[in-house]
C-alpha cells in the first residue's frame, strides 16, 4: 500500500467568489506537526515520518496549474506515494484524478462537500471550483462519485447528479441516518466547507447546517479501503477564526495518513 505523502497546491484563482484559500497549505502542515499535539493518530499510526513535498511553485494561469499539479501527483504515485494534497480551491481535484486515474481507473471518489461542484460551467469558466465532478465525470476518471454532507443543489446540478448516476447523500439524508457504503480502492476529496461553519469557519462560502468534524472522521475510518489519495480544499485563512479551520483541516490530513499507513 502506499505511503502517504504530503503536497502543499497554493492555488486559489478558480475560486469564484472569494480568494484566500492560496495561504492555507502552510498553515494547515503548521497544524499537523504542532507541538500541542503528538505525532500518533487516533488509531496509533506514528506520523512522526510523514513525507512531504513542501509546496507547489504555481501558476496562476489555470491551464497551467492544472498541468503542474497532475504532474506533481503522478511524481508521487511513480514514488510509490500515496498523495494527500492540501489545498487550493476545490478545482484542484480534477487535475489530481487525470493523475490518479492513470493508475486507478474505476476507484470511488468520496467527495465531502456543502456544494454538488457539478455545474457544466459557473461564470462561464469551465474549470471553475464549482465545475471539478462535472469533468471528472464527463472523462470517467472514476467508478463511482459519492458525495456526502450537500445542501445547495440547484436543479442545474440535480440534472447533472442524474446525468452521471453520481450517489449524492444530501445533508439532510446524513442527519436521517443515511451513509456512504463503498468498496475498493477510494480516494477522498474533503471540501472543508461540507463541515458545519461552527467547526470550520475558514471557507470561502459558509452553509450552515453541515457535518461536524467526528462525522467525517468516523467516515475516515470505517472505509473499507484502500485510501490511494486524498485532497483537503477550501481552507480560506483569510475567514478563519483563531485558526481554527486549519487545525480541522490538519486533523483529517492526520486521520486519512494515519488510514494509509494502518492499510493491510
Ligand atoms: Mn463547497
Ligand atoms: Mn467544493
Amino acid at each position: 500500500m502506499p505511503r502517504p505523502q504530503l503536497i502543499g497546491v497554493p492555488y486559489d484563482a478558480s475560486s469564484s467568489f472569494l480568494r484566500g484559500a492560496a495561504a492555507a497549505p502552510p498553515l494547515i502542515r503548521a497544524a499537523i506537526h504542532s507541538a500541542a499535539g503528538n505525532s500518533f493518530t487516533e488509531r496509533g499510526a506514528d506520523l512522526s515520518h510523514l513525507a512531504d513535498t513542501g509546496d507547489l511553485a504555481i501558476a496562476e494561469d489555470a491551464a497551467t496549474a492544472r498541468a503542474q499539479i497532475q504532474d506533481a501527483v503522478e511524481r508521487a504515485l511513480a514514488a510509490g506515494f500515496g498523495p494527500i494534497v492540501l489545498g487550493g480551491d476545490h478545482s484542484i481535484t480534477y487535475p489530481i484524478m487525470r493523475a490518479i486515474a492513470t493508475r486507478h481507473r474505476a476507484l470511488t471518489i468520496l467527495h465531502v462537500d456543502a456544494h454538488g461542484d457539478l455545474y457544466d460551467a459557473f461564470e462561464g469558466d469551465r474549470c471553475s471550483h464549482a465545475c471539478p465532478f462535472a469533468r471528472i465525470m464527463e472523462e470517467q476518471l472514476c467508478g463511482r462519485l459519492v458525495q456526502v454532507g450537500i445542501r445547495t443543489l440547484t436543479p442545474h446540478q440535480r440534472d447533472q447528479i442524474t446525468r452521471f448516476g453520481v450517489e449524492t447523500i444530501e445533508m439532510q439524508q446524513f442527519a436521517a441516518g443515511a451513509r456512504p457504503s463503498t468498496r475498493g480502492p477510494i480516494y477522498v476529496s474533503i471540501d472543508l466547507d461540507g463541515l458545519d461553519p461552527a467547526f470550520a469557519p475558514g471557507v470561502s462560502h459558509r452553509e450552515p447546517g453541515g457535518l461536524s468534524v467526528r462525522d467525517v472522521i468516523s467516515m475516515i475510518h470505517t472505509l473499507p479501503g484502500p485510501i490511494v489519495g486524498a485532497d483537503i480544499v477550501e481552507c480560506n485563512p483569510s475567514q478563519d477564526l483563531g485558526g481554527m479551520t486549519a487545525s480541522v483541516a490538519a486533523k483529517l490530513a492526520r486521520e486519512i495518513a494515519g488510514a494509509m499507513l494502518l492499510q493491510p
